[in-house]
């Protein structure tokens, strides 16, 4: 079994989800008492954050390229990053080790092919949603991206950043999301992505 080398705690609410996954995959197809072999390196998220909020994304790089780092000195033979928004530095991580790091879009981007889907809207941060470091690989397969308009993914963003970190799931914000995807739905998506980790923490 190889050693999968997490980089959470942004949130950690999220990375818990992970763990469990990674586990419940391992045991599904091992059986008995196999669980995974997993290396959690879990930054402090408020120092992620700041970085975002001030655009110093080259310093954010510097974090999670050390952390990565020290997943490789570790044992680990491949990186899981446990954030979609933090996929906009893998290309300096990546730099920095040896091992592969598994891109949260790509492996998105197969799934959507193996079910069809040809149109899909794409829920998360406001940097998911705008720029394209993570839109691209989906793009590149072939596959029509639908955000939210303006008002709506300040909506979206807002309860990522305000809510689900913090560990706080209303009812309320839930129905602003489902009315959210209801819209894209409207427009032709053929399904959603959830691409934000805390987004499944909100709606199943
Ligand atoms: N976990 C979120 C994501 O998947 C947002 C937190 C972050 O900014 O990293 O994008």
């Amino acid at each position: 079994m190889k050693t999968v080398g997490l980089i959470g705690g942004m949130s950690w609410e999220s990375t818990v989800t992970y763990y469990r996954i990674v586990n419940e995959v391992v045991k599904e197809q091992l059986g008995g008492l196999h669980s995974a072999k997993v290396l959690l390196y879990s930054v402090d998220f408020q120092e992620i954050e700041a970085c975002q909020a001030n655009g110093d994304w080259d310093k954010s790089a510097e974090i999670l390229g050390t952390a990565a780092q020290n997943l490789e000195k570790a044992g680990a033979d491949f990186i899981v990053i446990c954030t979609n928004t933090m996929h906009k530095v893998v290309p300096q991580i990546q730099q920095k080790i040896s091992i592969p790091i598994i891109h949260i879009a790509e492996a998105t981007a197969e799934k959507l092919k193996e079910n069809g889907i040809k149109r899909v809207a794409l829920l998360g941060t406001k940097y998911t949603m705008k720029e394209d470091f993570y839109k691209a690989k989906l793009i590149i397969n072939k596959i029509d991206v639908l955000i939210p308009n303006e008002e709506d993914m300040e909506i979206i963003n807002h309860i990522i950043y305000h809510e689900l970190c913090l560990g706080i799931i209303s009812e309320e914000s839930r129905n602003k999301y489902i009315k959210i995807i209801g819209k894209l739905k409207e427009k032709g998506a053929q399904g959603v992505i959830l691409g934000c980790t805390e987004i499944g923490l909100l709606i199943g």
